[in-house]
């Protein structure tokens, strides 16, 4: 299938790594421009070295170095991308804890990287995908918008707070052909997942083998989903084909979510 996205400008934030970058490999194989950001330069320049080379010269890879969370970060980053058709919002997740030791500062670094920096670049962008009548929003959000994870309260917390205030604008921008959804990855095999591992084998005592397996049993799967799957189910939102559809909350989690809806 054509997903319509030739020629297309996509800004994909905190794309070096994991799920990001899984998007802007997607994107760029159906021929779109993409904008990558990321903190770190130097595996950001090698993602993007690997993103021109899938492309192989039939669309155009930017790089920006910054962070995505600042005012100056989304700056460089918009200055960067003539036009934004497609926005995937994406950002490193809150650290887990327990909530008697979170401050206002913590919930405010949450809520500024997971709910106001994505509503901030719809802010920046979406009168021009009105104006132009094609646009495509996608947050990358969590499941535990959907079942809670009580260790990842400042995540339960502040991306829900995206998904309530995205479920009203996405209604008002879908008759532009603007979409807004949101995916919600369950266990994917990234640096995400490493880290929570070999905090949780610190605190256990299990190796990293150990939880994995037993994480993985928990997954009608039974496994862990892959970038690249994740990507192309982003991919595919930002199609031309999928115009009807916003205000989604799209869980891809190896069917791990125990509910009938
Ligand atoms: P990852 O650690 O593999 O990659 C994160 C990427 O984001 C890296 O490229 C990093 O450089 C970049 N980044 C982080 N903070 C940034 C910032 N402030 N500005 C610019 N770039 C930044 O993580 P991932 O697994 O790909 O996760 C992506 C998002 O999805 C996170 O918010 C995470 O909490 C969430 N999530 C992941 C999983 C999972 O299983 N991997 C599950 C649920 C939710």
């Amino acid at each position: 299938m054509d997903l319509g996205l030739q020629g297309k400008w996509a800004l994909v934030c905190a794309a070096s790594k994991g799920l990001g970058k899984g998007c802007a490999e997607a994107l760029v194989r159906e021929g779109a421009n993409v904008v990558i950001t990321a903190r770190g330069a130097e595996a950001l320049e090698a993602t993007a070295a690997e993103l021109r080379a899938l492309a192989a010269g039939r669309c155009e890879v930017r790089a920006v170095a910054g962070d995505i969370t600042t005012p100056e970060g989304r700056a460089a980053a918009l200055a960067a991308c003539p036009q934004v058709d497609i926005l995937v919002n994406n950002a490193g997740g809150p650290p887990p804890g327990d909530f008697r030791d979170w401050d206002r500062d913590a919930w405010i670094r949450a809520l500024d990287a997971n709910m106001l920096t994505p509503i901030e670049l719809i802010k920046a962008t979406v009168d021009g995908m009105i104006a132009r009548r094609f646009g495509r929003i996608v947050n990358i959000t969590s499941g535990a918008v959907k079942a809670p994870i009580d260790i990842l309260g400042l995540s339960n917390g502040a991306r829900s707070g995206l998904t309530g205030f995205v479920a009203g604008l996405a209604r008002k921008t879908v008759e532009h052909n603007v979409t807004i959804n949101n995916l919600l990855p369950g266990a994917f095999d990234t640096d995400r997942l490493k880290v929570t591992f070999e905090g949780s084998a610190r605190a256990s005592g299990k190796t990293i083998d150990e939880l994995r397996e037993a994480r993985m049993k928990t997954i009608p799967a039974r496994r862990f989903g892959t970038p690249a799957e994740f990507g192309a189910a982003c991919a595919w939102l930002c199609s031309a084909q999928a115009g009807y559809i916003t205000g989604q909350n799209w869980l891809i989690d190896g069917g791990a979510y125990p509910g009938t809806f």
